[in-house]
């Protein structure tokens, strides 16, 4: 589709900065970002003057439909892949080409320079992730369809929520109800973690039932197709106590003056230390024990990273969560998050879910 070339145009210019004649893409979501198919086991060499999708006979249909009027290299069945991709790069005369030292392997590698022994391959680091930090219109169109598809299988699943119901079946009614709104599936393995249990940042979900304590955290996000999006709220299961009530206003004060510190030219340890000020200020400091928060795209983490020591600044176009947290051991802990599409002018919340406890009680 239109907007992939745009996106092949940028990396382009890259070439010559990096002092390199191509680069040979190998990370698959890399891939995916740059010509539209979503397949695996396909690498792309950008040329200066071109590009070449290597893939084999499986994907002849899908890319087809995914990319048509790419120029394909379909490896016949039998052969492999390292030695199909370094008989294009012999035949292109490829020169000095970037390899992504982040994706491809010490060991392929090896079996490339084999394979290509006119070839000089170049280490390079994070150049299409340089562009993927800022989203085109299509993405952030994209992820806020994961967002709606996030906030319809949550509200579904409150609806039907009962104290009898376990961490595990309430993970996996979010992921049924987000496909049945039209998602791929969710981002990750959503956490459902009941009271103490939320005091693990990451709690996997467990057999323990949500009316065992007074709080359930929630921390789940769909997959609309490629784009992520990403939430937490915590969801009272019982009376509400004043401890939770307390600690719940403090994470959400610091959640919505960061959001409202995001615009352009802020640095992310900036917006970091927003919240983490308010936080350090109630005398809860040390018990928010990671970063702010971090972009969010065809990965669930990908870049920035909100967090301390980041002295990047924040571009238009960057989407990133904003989720700080309070994790008291015993007791249990308290993360709202929400995703955050950077302007040019400020910010805009692409995630709407109540933040209220009063309006996230189960019947
Ligand atoms: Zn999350
Ligand atoms: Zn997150």
């Amino acid at each position: 589709m239109s907007y992939f070339a745009p996106r092949r145009d940028r990396l382009r210019k890259l070439l010559k900065k990096n002092d390199v004649d191509s680069l040979l893409v190998t990370n698959f979501t890399n891939v995916t970002y740059l010509t539209g198919f979503t397949g695996d086991d396909s690498y792309l060499l950008l040329r200066r003057d071109g590009e070449t999708l290597i893939s084999d006979m499986r994907y002849t249909t899908q890319l087809e439909e995914e990319c048509p009027g790419l120029d394909l290299h379909i490896r016949p069945p039998g052969t492999k892949m390292h030695e199909v991709t370094g008989g294009v790069l012999e035949k292109a005369k490829a020169g000095r080409v970037g390899i992504e030292a982040e994706s491809l392997t010490v060991g392929l590698l090896g079996k490339l320079e084999k394979a290509a022994q006119n070839t000089t391959f170049v280490p390079t680091s994070g150049l299409v992730e340089s562009l993927r930090v800022v989203k085109d219109k299509q993405e952030v169109e994209a992820i806020r369809r994961a967002a709606r598809q996030a906030e319809r299988a949550f509200a579904a699943v409150m609806a039907g929520l009962t104290p009898e119901m376990t961490e595990k079946q309430v993970s996996a009614d979010l992921e049924h109800t987000a496909r049945r709104f039209g998602a791929k599936g969710l981002s990750f393995t959503p956490i459902v973690a009941v009271g103490p249990r939320a005091a693990l940042p990451h709690a996997p979900p467990s057999d323990h039932r949500i009316g065992e304590s007074d709080f359930t955290l929630v921390d789940w996000g769909a997959n609309e197709h490629l784009y992520m999006s990403d939430l937490t709220r915590v969801v009272a299961t019982g009376k509400i106590s004043g401890r939770l009530q307390k600690i719940h206003d403090i994470v959400r004060q610091a959640q919505e003056a960061a959001i409202e510190a995001i615009r352009p030219g802020k640095t992310c340890e900036e917006v970091d230390a927003v919240a983490r000020q308010i936080i350090e200020k109630a005398g809860y400091g040390k018990q928010f024990g990671h970063g702010l928060g971090h972009g969010v795209g065809l990965n669930i983490h990908e870049a920035p990273r909100l967090a301390q020591n980041e002295k990047n600044e924040l571009k238009a176009g960057m989407v990133v969560t904003v989720e700080p947290g309070i994790y008291l051991p015993g007791w249990g802990g308290v993360r709202i998050e929400d995703d955050v599409l950077v302007t040019r002018d400020g910010h805009e919340v692409l995630t709407n879910v109540p933040k209220d406890l009063g309006q996230l009680v189960i019947a």
